[in-house]
């Protein structure tokens, strides 16, 4: 059987009771099950676990999520090391070796540490490990954070062009509207284009107690790590062991909808990979693309955004920049939004060669004469074309 590259991203309720906060033991006993199982298959497997602040609120005897930045820090660093620890125990009993991931998005905003962060992880596959990966809440603060373990697991298939990516929740699928509210909303089973989808996803699964991501933050996360490659399924977190059944169906390439009308496989929704002449394939496209937060934005008209992403793309040249929106320093990271007649529509990302006090003195001008405007010209680009980036379908 192929080895496969499975991330599996397990919410805090998967973990901890909502009412109580106390971990749900038989529930991380059945995932340990199946990711061990996974593994004895010849799977290599990476969780991505929420829980540390829920955990951290058990250990302290808080009952609601204080709202101060530091607390919350404080309840993360505590639950952390309970968490990890928890899992360790029962994966040891299955002989199987796990290590610690705490990162921020701080963490890789430099290339080379983006390329140390995924080197690592690809070691410890290598060793058989199952590398668990949390958001490093200790150290966040809003403006460096991913936000949700939605996006990190998205990131972290990115960053090593994992197979399948499951995000586990407390519904089964995808509905295209609101089960809870709506009892004729209808499951999804299968999502080739997510820019096409009709859903309202409003709050399902966001209104937990623990829990952070929704509907919402799942379908980003299904885009971008569909954008590399990887086959995102969305699935019950309280059936772990379903994961393995719908791994083996994907492989079989039988027909999901009329499986899972037969019952032969669980409910599920699986968002389609993109073909591998679309998909990214390489980092720093990917890295540039969600790696970075961005810091501003420049505008660009028509002409200049045909010369960025026809065949022998250009480098962005300050002549095609309408407007320049935010502070930023050179080497930082922004979004291409192309004017197109009243519209705005952001296009890609780019690093750039110039802040954006230089830029607004540049724009529009020509790069020869960049010098007798700032007084030196590091580059006649604004970002060369290695530091720009497009998703899949620009
Ligand atoms: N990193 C947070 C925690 O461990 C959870 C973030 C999320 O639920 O998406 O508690």
């Amino acid at each position: 059987m192929e080895s496969l590259t499975i991330v599996i991203k397990l919410g805090t309720s998967s973990l901890v009771d909502e009412v109580t906060l106390e971990p749900r033991i038989a529930n991380m006993s059945h995932i340990v099950e199946t990711v061990v199982k996974l593994r004895r298959q010849g799977h290599k497997i990476i969780i991505v676990s929420s829980g540390a602040i829920a955990f951290g609120m058990k250990v302290v005897g808080l009952n609601s999520k204080p709202k101060e930045l530091t607390k919350i820090q404080a309840l993360a660093s505590i639950g952390q090391s309970r968490l990890v620890g928890l899992l360790d125990n029962l994966f040891r009993q299955m002989n199987q070796l796990i290590a610690q991931i705490l990162i921020t998005r701080n963490d890789i905003m430099d290339f080379t540490q983006y390329k140390n962060a995924k080197n690592t992880i690809n070691e410890l596959l290598q060793m058989g490990v199952i590398p668990i990966v949390n958001e490093n809440d200790t150290l966040s603060v809003s403006e460096i954070k991913f936000g949700d373990n939605d996006t990190l697991s998205a990131i972290t298939s990115g960053m090593i062009y994992a197979d399948y990516l499951f995000l586990m929740t407390d519904v089964e699928c995808l509905y295209d509207d609101n089960p809870r509210t709506n009892p004729d909303a209808k499951p999804i089973i299968i999502v080739d284009k997510i820019d096409e989808l009709q859903v309202k996803t409003d709050d399902i699964g966001a209104g937990t107690k623990v829990g952070t991501g929704g509907m919402t933050t799942k379908l980003i996360a299904a885009e971008l790590a569909t954008n590399v490659g990887t086959t995102t399924i969305i699935t019950l977190s309280s059936k772990p062991q379903n994961i393995l059944n719908i791994v083996n169906h994907i492989q079989s390439g039988d027909d999901p909808i009329k499986d899972v009308e037969l019952g032969k496989i669980p409910l599920h929704t699986r968002f389609l990979s993109l073909s591998s002449d679309v998909k990214i394939k390489s980092d720093r496209r990917f890295w540039l693309l969600h790696g970075l937060k961005t810091k501003g934005k420049l505008i660009i008209d028509q002409g200049c955004y045909k010369a960025l992403t026809r065949k022998d793309r250009a480098g962005l040249l300050p002549a095609g920049i309408i407007e320049v929106v935010g502070n930023f320093h050179e080497s930082e990271c922004v979004s291409v939004v192309v004017k197109n007649e009243n519209e705005l529509i952001e296009v890609g990302h780019c690093r750039v060669n110039y802040s954006s006090s230089e830029i607004n003195l540049i724009k529009g001008h020509k790069s020869n004469e960049i010098e007798s405007i700032l007084g030196f010209a590091d580059s006649e680009y604004v970002a060369h074309r290695d530091n720009l980036a497009f998703p899949p379908n620009i």
